[in-house]
């Protein structure tokens, strides 16, 4: 692995992503400090006011997280329903849902939403998610206690509990000048959450919520584009983020350390197959509907899009190799999938035949899991060391509409080739370069908040567009 040169740290990223931890949680955060010998250091810098407001909330979660007397009298309120004031912490707890991609993506913004309104993150850890990432903030813990009062049944919350927040606004249990409000909401923001559930995203109902010291959210998707649609936040958002584009990618880095463990899969598989070659090209595929994805179709699509943008050279498929080449291996492919055909193809395409150019192109596939099993915890590790070493890649094509694919590029920095959704025929052009490297909100809500009439929501601020890959969906720019 000393093949790759360990890149200068710059100062401002050091200063975001490497903050003093005691040894011994360095010792147990291997990733922390080591990321920067395998990932080019970002070439997106975070503004100083993110910088300066990530240091306030780690002081904020110091003194309000788990264990502290703020916490318990915090928790004492819950239990009681009422708002006593006898602290001012304010906390959200965010509940599981879906995928690993979903899972980080709405940590994202749930964390945001607690960065806006000086609300302590919580996760609400299934023995799925146990070992998966590093504590992210100093001297405390963002899981959830085990003690927590609904912690058997808050996983169980689903859209139709009758304290969500939009069933409370439908029943007319609370409405805009409630005087005494309850010390817990809970908010369904799933990717099926209906027009009620979706108030969330009107700045009225931001100063009734911001009264509300717990509020517990569930939610499986990137709902952080529609925060930039409040005017309530817009100001803050403008001074955290004066590039848009980025907003993932700081607080995605931010957040998310490998554990040691996952380290482990990640360092070991890059030392054996990537460290040695001169480009690395990720190339993750997402079959959603194995009918309108058929397996030829699909790797045509790769093929067309590989040679469309000259991401690999051809074969001349005249030719055999006859010994396996001597030469250093100038490009390596490293295919994530659930299954394992479209590898096989492309690595006895490039083993049996030379290239034109004669560069020598290795494939690689960590792991071909056939099944989404994202209840298994060891299935989430291997996902997320996957995620990792495709961000990894100096270049990157992803499925469309793959929340797995956009923590990758996320985390890279960078605008992926996308291949565009089959629908049994290849799309032409096959795939295209995105227009901002920010995760897509599939499901964001359509309406105005004070008309309550549907609405293009990308006509408010010009950061705000429709995603390359799904119409409807809106995302940062
Ligand atoms: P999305 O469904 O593509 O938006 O991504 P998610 O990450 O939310 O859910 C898909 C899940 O399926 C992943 O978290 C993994 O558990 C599994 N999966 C999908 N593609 C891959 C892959 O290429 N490699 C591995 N190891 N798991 C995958």
């Amino acid at each position: 692995f000393a093949a790759t040169k360990s890149p200068a740290i710059d100062s401002r990223e050091e200063s975001l992503f490497s903050r003093k931890f005691s040894d011994s949680r360095e010792e147990s955060c291997l990733s922390r400090n080591q990321s920067v010998l395998y990932r080019k250091s970002s070439p997106h810098k975070p503004s100083s006011y993110l910088i300066a407001k990530l240091r306030s909330y780690e002081e904020l979660h110091k003194r309000c997280g788990p264990r502290t007397n703020s916490f318990k009298r915090s928790i004492k309120q819950l239990k009681s329903g009422q708002i006593d004031n006898s602290s001012d912490c304010k906390y959200v707890v965010w509940v599981a849902d879906c995928g690993l991609g979903n899972r980080m993506l709405s940590i994202t913004s749930a964390f945001l939403y607690g960065l806006l309104t000086d609300r302590v993150l919580l996760i609400n850890q299934e023995q799925e998610m146990v070992d998966l990432f590093c504590e992210p903030f100093p001297t405390t813990s963002w899981i959830l206690p085990e003690d927590f009062p609904f912690k058997n049944n808050v996983s169980g919350f689903n859209q139709n509990i009758g304290h969500s927040y939009g069933n409370m606004l439908k029943n007319n249990t609370i409405n805009y000048s409630t005087q005494s409000l309850p010390s817990y909401l809970y908010l369904y923001l799933s990717h099926d959450c209906d027009h009620d559930d979706q108030l969330f995203f009107c700045d009225q109902d931001q100063a009734l919520l911001s009264k509300v010291p717990w509020l517990i959210m569930r939610s499986n998707v990137y709902f952080l584009p529609s925060m930039f649609l409040m005017s309530s936040f817009d100001q803050e958002l403008n001074k955290l983020f004066p590039d848009k584009e980025t907003v993932f990618h700081h607080l995605g880095r931010y957040l998310f350390h490998p554990s040691d463990r996952v380290w482990g899969l990640i360092t070991k598989y890059y030392q054996d197959h990537l460290a040695k070659a001169e480009k690395r090209i990720g190339i993750q595929i997402r079959i959603f509907d194995a009918k309108t994805s058929p397996f030829e179709s699909v790797m045509d699509q790769i093929l067309a899009c590989a040679k469309k943008e000259k991401l690999l050279p051809e074969v001349d498929n005249e030719k055999y190799i006859s010994s396996p080449s001597k030469n250093q291996t100038s490009k390596v492919v490293l295919v994530t999938s659930l299954f394992r055909g479209y590898f096989e193809k492309l690595n006895k395409m490039y083993g049996e035949h030379p290239t034109k150019t004669g560069e020598v192109v290795a494939v690689y596939q960590p792991s071909h899991e056939e099944e989404q099993r994202s209840y298994w915890n060891s299935h989430n590790m291997q996902a997320w060391a996957e995620i990792y070493l495709l961000s990894l890649s100096d270049e990157l094509v992803t499925s469309a509409w793959s929340t797995f694919g956009y923590v990758a590029q996320g985390l890279r920095g960078m605008r992926p080739l996308i291949l565009y959704k089959i629908d049994r025929t290849i799309p032409d052009p096959p795939c295209g370069r995105g227009a901002s490297m920010e995760p897509c909100y599939h499901t964001p809500p359509t309406f105005g908040c004070k008309t309550k009439k549907t609405v293009d929501t990308t006509t408010f601020v010009p950061h705000v567009k429709h995603c390359e890959d799904i119409r409807w969906g809106i995302k940062l720019f």
